[in-house]
């Protein structure tokens, strides 16, 4: 899987901050953007990144 090594070096495209690696996502700490691990590369590509888990998925505002 992902190295520790590699995780030290690792940083949020978005906001610096530190990552934590979760299952098949590295997580970013700071504002919980997540990137996808596909082949065992982290693709910390904003772009390609998934918001902070949104459970329950609040609707923005309404009217
Ligand atoms: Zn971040």
């Amino acid at each position: 899987m992902i190295d520790e090594g590699l995780m030290e070096i690792l940083a949020c495209p978005a906001c610096k901050g530190p990552v934590a690696l979760a299952e098949e996502w590295i997580v970013c700490q700071e504002c919980g953007l997540r990137y996808p691990i596909r082949d065992g590369i982290p693709i910390m590509l904003v772009e390609e990144a998934q918001p902070a888990a949104t459970d329950g998925g609040e609707p923005d505002t309404g009217d």
